[in-house]
């Protein structure tokens, strides 16, 4: 370990979440889990709100792109505050602190502002900490600093034409919440530099901290020694009582007692495991099957969602829908018939995919999905952009069953699902298979994979025909799952399958 280590702010960041943690990032930091997909794509965006917040400020000087040799990146930013300009990423160091702020923005003659570009649409508890950090340095250096602010993504800008970056950013004045942080830095810093010096890692229990402000990349190390069958896969038990149990060593959601207050749905759950049996309410399954009225058409939606809106009428974050699964049963007997569609090129795919849907969802029967509020949602967007389709929207939402209801309602419960009633617990239990072996087994990667080919660089034509094609395998996975899940649900209810 460094003798006299820096404290950034990602590290300081760390440091306020966890001091074990803290430790990694310097005495063992191999012991990260990978960066996954979903958390590079978060990076990638974060990158690129923070170029078009720099446009906001026409005559700013980029320090130093170079953030290994940071003396001389210091050294670079002292020579350039006599310029009086905007700074972009200046970097300075006050005992154990380094800060580099995204911007320093002049103010007045001799003052600065410190101002901190976030992806996220709101100021959260940890910018604060994040600023103060940043505040105490350049104080420290010597620098005046009167105000600080964080540059954050507007949720209600809509793309019209250009990114305007005037508006795509909300500016919020945090000076008076970080001032009453700033007493604090100090002593903080000088734990963590006892923590990072120390040659054992502190001992610290897991707890909601573990994914707050963010996912831990230590998860994997510190839940390991947790049994299978422990309290955070307990049917919506996660929190604060779940970690309270683990931490008093109550690991085992077999081994609760009376004493542990357990909804009706917990108390399936532990029975079925403990019994090693399905559970079974034939009256609720069958109450859900009464809904469903032929032809059944199946449908999935894949989706993207970007901090920089990719289409006119869209606002940051807004989730579009960029492909679609249909399975249709005409009638209980007949064949099935599937309809796959999936964007092509960079344009916005709402219109071509709701004229589709418009021609193969016929005038009646159910439309079924998986977590129906993810539907009617993206086709109430999609419909709210394009007038012409909100009267047949109307009628479409009527139509829109969620077969998520029986599992969430515990009418049917396999200890194997672990406490989850999504698609991907419930397929297998039921069915037998399941969405092992596939390219593309999520939604999250579904929606990377297809901004990466669709909008990304680099990107060969071989290479996106066979993503391509992995993401239709997927999404009609996912409709042909849920056939199969009504199929067997229906051998249930007519008592054809020996369940209880
Ligand atoms: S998983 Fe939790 S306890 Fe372990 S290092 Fe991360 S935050 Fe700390």
């Amino acid at each position: 370990m460094n003798k006299s280590p820096f404290i950034s702010k990602t590290k300081y960041i760390a440091g306020i979440q966890c001091h074990k943690l803290l430790w990694h990032y310097y005495n063992a930091k191999e012991e990260f889990q990978e960066v996954d997909a979903g958390t590079q794509s978060l990076f990638d965006q974060g990158h690129l709100v923070g170029e078009y917040a720099k446009k906001r400020y026409p005559t700013g000087i980029e320090v130093s792109e170079d953030i290994i040799a940071f003396e001389k990146v210091i050294e670079q930013s002292k020579q350039l505050i006599s310029k009086r300009l905007p700074l972009f990423e200046a970097a300075f160091r006050y005992k154990n602190a380094y800060a580099r702020a995204d911007i320093l923005n002049p103010a007045g003659r001799k003052a600065w502002e410190i101002i901190e570009v976030k992806s996220s649409t709101q100021v959260k508890d940890i910018h604060l900490y994040d600023l103060s950090l940043q505040w105490y340095t350049y104080k420290g250096t010597g620098l005046e600093i009167k105000r600080c602010y964080l540059l954050h993504i507007n949720n209600e800008y809509v793309r019209k034409g250009e990114i305007d970056p005037g508006k795509l950013f909300a500016l919020e004045d945090i000076t008076s919440d970080v001032k009453i942080l700033l007493p604090e830095v100090e002593g903080r810093l000088e734990k963590m530099i006892k923590v990072i010096a120390a040659k054992k890692y502190p001992k610290i229990e897991i707890g909601l901290h573990c994914n707050d402000p963010y996912e831990c990349p230590l998860q994997e190390k510190c839940f390991d020694y947790l049994p299978r069958h422990n309290p955070l896969t307990l049917y919506y038990f996660k929190g604060e009582k779940a970690f309270s149990l683990i931490n008093d060593g109550v690991t085992d959601i077999l081994k609760f007692d009376d004493s542990i207050t357990l909804s009706a749905k917990q108390k399936i759950q532990i029975q079925s495991l403990r019994s090693k049996r399905e559970y079974v309410n034939k009256e609720g399954i069958q109450s859900f099957l009464n809904k469903l009225a032929y032809p059944l058409y199946y449908l999935d939606f894949e989706t993207i969602g970007t901090a920089i809106p990719l289409f006119d009428h869209v606002k940051p974050y807004q989730q579009i829908p960029f492909q679609f699964s249909l399975h249709i049963q005409a009638s209980p007997k007949s064949k099935l018939e599937h309809i796959g569609y999936l964007a092509e090129g960079k344009d916005d795919p709402r219109p071509e995919l709701l004229k589709l849907l418009k021609k193969h969802l016929g005038m009646k029967g159910s439309i079924v999905t998986y977590n129906a509020s993810f539907e009617k949602d993206k086709l109430n967007k999609a419909c709210e952009a394009f007038p012409a389709y909100r009267e047949w929207n109307r009628k479409i939402q009527a139509r829109i069953v969620d077969l998520l209801d029986p599992f969430k309602a515990f009418y049917y419960y396999n200890y194997k699902q672990e406490g989850s009633a999504s698609i991907k617990s419930v397929l297998p239990v039921l069915t037998g298979k399941g969405y092992d072996g596939m390219e593309i087994a999520d939604g999250g990667t579904a929606s990377n994979e297809y901004l990466r080919v669709t909008y990304g660089e680099g990107v060969t034509e071989k290479e996106r025909k066979t993503v391509r094609k992995y993401l239709e395998e997927y999404c009609e996975l996912d409709t042909m799952a849920m056939v199969k899940i009504v199929e067997k649900l229906i051998k249930i209810s007519n008592g054809k399958v020996d369940y209880s």
